[in-house]
């Protein structure tokens, strides 16, 4: 049966393009264009993903957010947030959201997060409650909700944004991410700041993750970008 994701967007445009998208990869797809509608769809139908905007007629986002959360419905959420608004993007994640995208997004990009969420939910469900969704990679742990690294145990003070190039690769380990994927995840489409920025959010990574011979290593690609290896990857071809 095919996944059901609720997109709740007010904007027409970007939710037909959503609908359209998620109906060619075989979802069903259900629009609320405001934030009450959306909150009483999301309560009272079960869907396997929530697509969230954050500025809503009606109700915004993080409201929706905390109100679905403080009813005990877990359905993950990823959240469509304005472009600059970190403060957006912290609370969402805060309020209990899996993942989020900044406007404007590429559609190839959102269909690839949505997957992840839903394999990550659908691998999480025995997980039990109150445990938490970590992921670990050699000696790092990261902890996407609470936007916290830890390496060996020891607690890793990252600026959001190293945290977010992080989290990228992380989540695409041993695959070449290049730096306009990079800047395109984190910084968003029409960031002006050049690609120097990336390749200084990841200097200052290496540092800060002090990487060792058991831990991950942030390869450079040469005229490319970067890759994740993992430890046990060491030796292996390709
Ligand atoms: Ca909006």
């Amino acid at each position: 049966m095919a996944e059901r994701i609720l997109v709740i967007e007010d904007e027409p445009t970007l939710a037909r393009l959503l609908t359209y998208n998620l109906s060619q990869e075989g979802y069903e797809a259900t629009v609320a264009d405001n934030g009450v509608e959306g909150l009483q769809l999301a309560l009272r139908q079960p869907f396997d993903l929530i697509l969230l905007d954050i500025m809503l007629p009606g109700m915004d986002g993080l409201e929706i957010l905390t109100k679905l959360r403080r009813h005990g419905v877990r359905t993950p959420v990823i959240i469509l947030t304005a472009r600059n608004a970190e403060d957006e993007v912290v609370q969402g994640l805060r309020h209990g959201a899996d993942d989020y995208m900044t406007k404007p997004f590429g559609v190839a990009e959102l269909l690839a997060r949505v997957a992840a969420v839903l394999r990550r939910s659908r691998g999480g469900e025995e997980r039990k409650a109150g445990e938490e969704n970590v992921i670990r990679v050699g000696n790092l742990a990261i902890y996407p909700d609470k936007y916290e690294v830890t390496a060996d145990g020891e607690p890793v003070a990252l600026r959001p944004k190293e945290f977010e190039v992080l989290l990228y690769l992380v989540r695409r380990p041993g695959v070449v991410v290049t730096r306009d994927d990079l800047m395109n995840a984190v910084w968003g489409f029409d960031y002006i700041g050049g690609q120097r920025t990336v390749d200084v959010h990841v200097s200052s990574l290496r540092k800060k993750l002090e990487l060792g011979p058991r831990s991950a290593r942030i390869e450079s690609i040469r005229g490319v970008g970067y890759k994740l290896v993992l430890p046990k990857e060491e030796g292996v071809p390709g």
